[in-house]
């Protein structure tokens, strides 16, 4: 049995944040993830962070915070929105202090780029690797506290006894142990749920572990329906083309060589919220202005000083993948599964409704980005709440006695996964996924509609139904058994797309980054409430609507860019 008063699930830029905050103040702190910290998806976020710096006089923590809540399309609590913008600029200034490199003004201080829906410039940003630097200034900060890392040590399972959260199960990739990880406070950080579609911007290991991990221990997953599709990724991979080249000055064209985005936001264009440009790419495909299935980024207009210096690594990587050269030549983009707005309900210190349980980064929902998230606010949203639920955390410890713990949940998966591995035929994962993966690419995309929904929520209980009966481990060894790890995630992918799925349907509107074209228009007298998805032992999740939409400055208005 491994100990420690705080366990961290996860070590992206949430996870580590956590960590570093909880061995700050002097607590005994681990971390428990899948693979190298360094390596986590938070590594590939290129555009940048928000923050109202103070750099221009035409910006404030309340700006930001207003264009939030209306990105949110005024689903998000803006109670949690505010919190997060307040604290933007001290978290910024935290991560330059220990070493993190911004770019920079001429004058020295932090430059900060456009970027979709806000109303000023305030993405603070290292060239187009903005994750990257943040993700190894974490590190460092790990290292320099010795904070222990379980690396390559999957979790399974988290542990509640008499409705407290007393640690997790956990699988030592490296032997095929199962151990027990006893913790005070446990604080998931294990990213998104790209996986679902497809085809995503997000890494390999973005498979909503943690929201299923949540949902099988019987915690809600909310606002699940709300996943962002970025406006530009490549077809040929579904790799990110960041906003930040929108920010520097790039345009978006159809066949006729048009800027066709002033057409949908007369004001920003390019500019505009991500599910706004999105859906106006798409709109331009279907309506056959589109070049093979895409619309074009144009970026030569910016020259080569500029995209050398500010966007080296999407030049680089659409060469590789196109063989076109940004230097001289638009790229083909389109929009692909990007972000997951909802996750693991907490509140705006990462508290879920166990005690003890804390979510942070995109595997929970706040909820900061509401219906559709602002970019450059998740890599805030993985700073902001990792440090206030490790916060937290910290004073909950001082206050509650030893964990209780039982290795009750350790047996269940011990025998749960005894049972995978003791089947000698049935359906392997990949194919499952693949089923799950095309029940949602086709069904729950950018436009939706209520018959479409339904299949998608029917496929997706057969996927399940059958993953129960029938998934099959065919590696049975003990070392790097990536096709019992492979089949896991599997799992957790179909618990978090029955959520989406049973959520975009009963949501009879259009809001943010959920367009119906059966309900086009978006209905505030019914819908500003979040969608709240129960497990319900085999069966579609069960849907409530008890929670309420907190509402302090911004009472909703027509959205338009
Ligand atoms: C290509 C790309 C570019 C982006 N660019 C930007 C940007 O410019 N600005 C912005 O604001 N946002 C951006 N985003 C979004 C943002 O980067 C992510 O939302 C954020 O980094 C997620 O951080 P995280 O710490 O929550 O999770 P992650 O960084 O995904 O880390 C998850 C961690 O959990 C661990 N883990 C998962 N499951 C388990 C398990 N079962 N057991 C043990 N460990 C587990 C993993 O090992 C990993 O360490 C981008 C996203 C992508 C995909």
């Amino acid at each position: 049995m491994i100990k420690h008063d705080v366990v961290v699930i996860g070590g992206g830029l949430a996870g580590m944040r956590a960590a570093v905050e909880a061995a700050e103040r002097g607590a005994d702190v681990a971390i428990v993830s899948k693979m190298h910290p360094v390596r986590s998806h938070s590594g590939a976020a290129q555009g940048g962070i928000n923050a109202a710096l103070g750099n221009r006089e035409d910006d404030a923590p309340e700006n930001h915070a207003f264009d939030t809540a209306k990105g949110s399309d005024y689903l998000g609590d803006q109670d949690a929105i505010e919190a997060m913008c307040e604290d933007a600029p001290h978290q910024v200034i935290w991560l330059e202090h220990r070493g993190c490199i911004f770019s920079r003004l001429p004058d020295g201080r932090i430059a900060q780029r456009p970027f979709g829906g806000a109303g000023t410039p305030r993405t603070c940003y290292s060239a187009d690797v903005t994750g990257l630097v943040m993700l190894h200034t974490l590190w460092e900060q790990l290292e320099r506290f010795n904070v222990k890392v379980y690396e390559e040590y999957f979790c399974t399972a988290l542990c509640v006894e008499d409705g407290v959260g007393t640690g997790v199960v956990a699988y030592n990739m490296r032997n095929g142990d199962l151990d027990l990880i006893v913790a005070k406070a446990t604080i998931f950080a294990t990213g998104g749920a790209g996986r679902m579609y497809l085809k995503t911007t997000n890494g390999y290991a973005s498979t909503a572990d943690g929201m299923g991990i949540a949902f099988k221990a019987g915690i809600p997953l909310m606002d699940m329906e709300f996943l962002q599709f970025h406006p530009t990724t490549l077809k040929e991979n579904g790799v990110l083309m960041t906003e930040g080249a929108r920010g520097e000055g790039a345009y978006l064209l159809n066949s006729l060589g048009e800027r066709f985005m002033f057409k949908y936001a007369p004001n920003k264009g390019e500019l505009a919220s991500r599910d706004v440009v999105s859906r106006a790419e798409w709109t331009e495909i279907l309506e056959g202005r589109g070049v093979d299935g895409c619309v074009l980024l144009d970026m030569r207009h910016l020259g080569r000083e500029k995209i050398l210096e500010r966007l080296p690594q999407i030049r680089e990587l659409a060469l590789d993948a196109t063989g076109k050269d940004a230097l001289d030549s638009p790229i083909p983009i389109l929009p692909g599964a990007h972000y997951t707005m909802g996750g693991i309900e907490t509140d705006k210190w990462g508290c879920t409704r166990v005690p003890g349980v804390y979510a942070a980064g995109e595997a929970a929902c706040v909820s900061v980005h509401g219906s559709n998230r602002l970019g450059g606010n998740s890599l805030l949203d993985t700073i902001v709440f990792g440090a206030r639920a490790a916060k937290h955390a910290i004073e909950y410890i001082a206050t509650t006695g030893e964990p209780k713990p039982s290795e009750r949940t350790l047996k269940q998966e011990r025998d749960r996964i005894a049972a995978l591995l003791s089947r000698s035929g049935g359906t392997r994962a990949p194919k499952l996924r693949d089923e799950m993966n095309r029940a949602m690419s086709e069904n729950v995309f950018i436009f939706r509609d209520g018959a479409g929904l339904q299949k998608a929520v029917d496929r997706l209980r057969e996927v399940r139904h059958a993953f129960d009966r029938e998934a099959y481990v065919m590696d049975k060894s003990k070392t790097f058994n990536t096709d019992l790890v492979g089949t896991l995630e599997t799992d957790f992918l179909i618990d978090a797309a029955q959520c989406v799925a049973a959520g975009a349907l009963a949501r009879t509107e259009s809001r943010g980054a959920q367009a119906r074209t059966d309900y086009p228009d978006r209905d505030d007298a019914n819908w500003i409430k979040h969608t709240l998805a129960w497990r319900n032992d085999g069966n579609d999740p069960r849907l409530d609507y008890s929670r309420k939409v907190t509402i302090t400055k911004w009472e909703p208005q027509v959205r338009t860019y």
